[in-house]
């Protein structure tokens, strides 16, 4: 089997560019791009799931992707 990480995934389509998400990530990892929506960087992100627990539209989710 090959290692997982976790990682937030962004249903961009119906964020509403809030920034919650952004105030709580410890790493920087999400920003809303263009005010538009948000964005995650996969290779900053841990998968600690505090952007997800924050957003009022629940509209990211964790996701287990290879290394
Ligand atoms: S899961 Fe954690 S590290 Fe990844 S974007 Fe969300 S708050 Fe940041
Ligand atoms: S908290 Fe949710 S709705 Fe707000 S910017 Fe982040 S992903 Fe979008």
């Amino acid at each position: 089997m090959s290692p997982t990480k976790r990682r937030a995934v962004v249903d961009q389509a119906v964020c509403v560019a809030c920034g919650c998400c952004v105030k709580v990530c410890p790493l920087s990892a999400i920003r809303v791009e263009r005010g538009l929506y948000a964005a995650v960087d996969p290779a900053r992100c841990v998968g600690c799931g505090k952007c997800a627990k924050e957003c009022p539209a629940s509209v990211i989710r964790m996701e287990e992707v290879a290394r």
